[in-house]
Parts: C-alpha cells; structure tokens; sequence
C-alpha cells in the first residue's frame, strides 16, 4: 500500500539521521537542509484527543490519567503546553494528522516497536501536526511507581510510553546515550520511570524552545490553538513538508533465570 512505504521511507531517512548524529545525550531533530523541527511558537497549546478505540486498552479512566500524567511531565514555562483535550480524536488516516492517540492493533510496524509518533512538518522544520500511534498487540497496564508486582511485571506502563511519545510530539529526538531519560529509546516491562523527565530530557525540551523568534501577534492574545481539524486540513503533499516517524522500541532481553532479566 501506498501509505505504508511513503511511511517506511520516511523511517529510513530517520535512522539515517540518528546513526549521523551526536549520541552523547538528547538530540533535536532537524530536516535535511538542517533546519531544528518544532512548533512555531513556544507559548502555543497543543491539543491531543483520544482515538475512539484507545480507552479500550486498560480499564477506564486508566488511558485518560496515562495521557495526562504523560501531558503534564512535559510542562515547563517556555515550552508548548500539550493538552488532553475533549471528544474524541478524527478517525486515524495515515495521510493526515489529527493530533491523535490511536491504539493500531493492525500494526505496521516492527512487532517490537511499543508505540510510533508520527510529526508531519514544513520545510522550514515548523510542526503542524503529531499522531501517536500505540501497538495493540502489547500487554499495556498503569503500574504503580516503583517495582511492580509480580502479576504486572511482564505489562509495559502505557503512561512511560506515553510520556515518551508526547516528547517526540514536542519535536525531541530519541536520547540514546542516556538510558535514565524517558527518551531513552527502549522501555522495560514492568518499569515507570520513564513518566518522570531526567535532567536530560528537561534541558532537550528546553533547548528547544529558548531560541526561537518571538510569535508575530496583532491582537494581543500570545496562544494558538493547533486543534485537531485544522491540522488535518492541511495539505500533506510531499514537496509541501516532511514526515518523521519516530519509534519507541521493547528492550529486547535475554531471561537470566526466574524472573530476572538482564538489564543491560
Ligand atoms: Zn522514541
């Protein structure tokens, strides 16, 4: 399908910038001509809305609080606020962003990808729109902090993977030299850490919005909305911007014995 190898090409271009770039610690994403990927404007709101079938996933109310707890991490004075916002996101289409979170279990990527943002932006590197795509065939819970019980040490916690996501939403990169940052790219079962920002991921998503121009406004009001529909509304052509997908991968481990796994 067409869709399915424009995205594949796209994850190629990806890892070619990932194997190009600095390792030591977060990375910003830039376009081919070198421009840093963001939103325009750090004093905007982003809106997310839930995909119809995500809630689905953990008893309810549980997907809600793991997208806010994964919201709310990301909220630093100077960078783009992202919002759970009501109703219910546009039914996902793979030629559009609608600024969703959409639970896939006819999932087109690698088995062992937990969850795939997908960022459509300009040339020039301005966002305009995110999809957070979330694999179905993975055994998803919210676990409480700290060890999991023995009953949930095999789910992956869908607010660290979420948390993680909404990193990408703002534009970061993965960290792939730190593996105490939620954007570290591999997520352990049984694990939340990730829900909480490391020191490196705060000074990624603070790097990102410190230097960009101060917003053009004639009416005073410094907040834009990127809602759903008017992202979507957008034409997706390929001269007109760029797609990025970005994806969080299960750590592959080994069993040691009983219930350890090696770590690293
Ligand atoms: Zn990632």
């Amino acid at each position: 399908m067409l869709q399915l190898s424009v995205i594949r090409f796209i994850g190629a271009v990806v890892f070619a910038w990932l194997v190009a770039g600095d390792a030591a610690a977060y990375t910003l994403k830039t376009t081919s001509a070198g421009n840093t990927v963001r939103w325009p404007d750090s004093t905007m709101r982003i809106e997310l809305r839930l995909g119809r079938d995500v809630e689905g996933l953990l008893p309810p109310g549980h997907v809600y609080a793991a997208a806010m707890m994964a919201v709310e991490a990301w909220r630093f004075r100077g960078v783009p606020d992202v919002h759970i916002a009501e109703g219910e996101a546009a039914p996902y289409d793979p030629h559009a962003r609608n600024n969703g979170i959409y639970v896939l279990t006819d999932w087109p990527f690698e088995n062992n990808r937990l969850a795939v943002t997908v960022t459509s932006y300009m040339p020039s590197g301005e966002l305009i729109g995110a999809d957070v795509l979330i694999n179905g065939n993975v055994d998803y819970g919210l676990l409480p902090e700290g060890k999991a019980p023995r009953k949930l040490a095999g789910k992956h916690d869908l607010a660290a993977v979420m948390t993680h996501e909404v990193g990408h939403v703002l534009g970061l990169d993965e960290s792939d030299a730190t593996d105490s940052a939620t954007m570290w790219p591999y997520i352990r079962a049984g694990e939340t850490h990730q829900r909480s920002l490391a020191d490196d991921d705060e000074a990624g998503v603070i790097e990102l919005y410190t230097h960009i121009p101060a917003p053009l406004t004639d009416s005073g009001c410094v907040s834009n909305t990127v809602a759903g529909r008017s992202a979507a509304s957008r034409p997706l052509g390929p001269p007109a911007l760029a797609l990025a997908v970005i994806a969080l991968a299960v750590r592959r481990r080994r069993p040691v014995r009983g219930h350890h796994h090696r770590t690293r």
